[in-house]
């Protein structure tokens, strides 16, 4: 290798490229670092976590200066109860944050991205995730041992696993509102109730997975009526909910239309469903609604269908709004159903609906 000499400047050039080779040996070495079967990048970490449907844990640690980090490391991590453990059923990612040796600017600004999206509070921090990167919960050094940190991590991952049988059900939501910026704190109040409520929907309609796990929730100020959605895009009218935004059930209602995802649209029972979904659901303790049984028709759906579908469920089969919403989902449906179902058709059951509602 041959350097073009400059003068006297030669010893300071040679020492830069000594330097920077130097220092790619000691990054790579600090990434070698790293114990045995963690991954040092996050995103290859979540990739590999959907693909195996692994669990995650994420170490955030600082290698060469924490003292609990390195008490963790060597009393824990290395120890065979953890890796024989982990081996088989975690993703490891170690994120160092080493006071010595840092990583490229890049990387340490990844890094810190992290820290601050998961609010780590101190060193070292394990936070747990699912495959689907929602936490589950945090674990730190436990002098204890590797055999009760395992412990702990399993009790962690079954309490999670029985809480949420849906888990992996979540979505992640996208705000839009430009339209209306002083709206940002009600959105996002929206958003926390729609989080909470799309594995609810997913289970009440009985559904193993639903079509997306992105939703975007717009504002617009050009809109007419209440809300739309088409695919996973909601849009609510800038109009309506300035001056109802009480009305979380509204927007329920275009939620669970995000899980239905129907690829045909037959009016009356997709809004039905969806109403019946909000009304008995997510407003169980409203004042109930009423139909009117001179004007009432199959066709009205939205509240009308919704109470067709509560009377269906209590008198002629709990789980027929699962049954028709699986149909509905697949492509598959067709009036029969209601007879295959019922012995009736859906003309006939709305009669003795309408019937009932008379007497009462
Ligand atoms: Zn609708």
């Amino acid at each position: 290798m041959a350097y073009i000499v400059y003068g006297r400047f030669m010893p300071f050039l040679i020492m830069k490229k000594l330097l920077i080779t130097l220092l790619g040996i000691l990054t790579v070495s600090s990434s070698i670092l790293a114990a045995e079967g963690w991954i040092t990048d996050y995103t290859q970490g979540v990739e590999e976590a959907k693909k195996s449907n692994k669990n995650m844990m994420v170490l955030f640690t600082g290698s060469d200066w924490c003292i609990w980090c390195k008490r963790l490391h060597s009393e824990i991590l290395v120890k065979d109860e953890f890796t024989n453990f982990a081996k088989d059923n975690l993703i490891l990612v170690e994120l160092d944050f080493p006071a010595k040796n840092k990583p490229s600017q890049e990387v340490q600004d990844q890094r810190k991205a992290l820290a601050q999206k998961y609010e780590i509070r101190g060193y070292p921090t394990l936070v747990l995730l699912t495959p689907e990167e929602k936490e589950f919960g945090r674990m730190g050094y436990m002098k204890e041992g590797a055999e009760a940190f395992v412990q702990h991590y399993k009790e962690l991952a079954q309490k999670a696993s029985s809480a949420k049988p849906q888990s992996g059900n979540g979505c992640e939501i996208t705000l839009n509102y430009k339209d209306a910026p002083e709206m940002e704190g009600w959105m996002k109040a929206m958003k926390a109730i729609c989080h909470e409520w799309y594995p609810q929907i997913i289970s009440i309609l009985g559904m193993e997975k639903a079509s997306y796990q992105n939703v975007t929730i717009t504002i617009d100020a050009g809109m007419n009526g209440v809300a739309g959605t088409g695919g996973n895009q909601i849009f609510l009218s800038k109009d309506y909910f300035s001056k109802h935004g009480t009305d979380a059930g509204a927007i329920i209602h275009e939620l669970v239309h995000v899980v239905q995802a129907y690829p045909k649209y037959i009016p009356w029972i997709t809004e039905a469903i969806a109403d019946y979904v909000r009304l008995y659901h997510f407003e169980p303790n409203a004042p109930r609604p009423q139909v009117n049984p001179e004007h009432a028709k199959l066709q009205d759906g939205y509240k009308t269908g919704a109470i067709f579908m509560a009377w269906l469920v209590e008198n002629k089969d709990k789980d027929i709004v699962i049954k028709l919403n699986k149909a509905l989902h697949e492509g598959t449906y067709q009036d029969e159903i209601f007879k295959e179902i019922t012995g009736k058709t859906a003309d006939e059951l709305f009669e003795e609906f309408l019937t009932s509602v008379q007497k009462n």
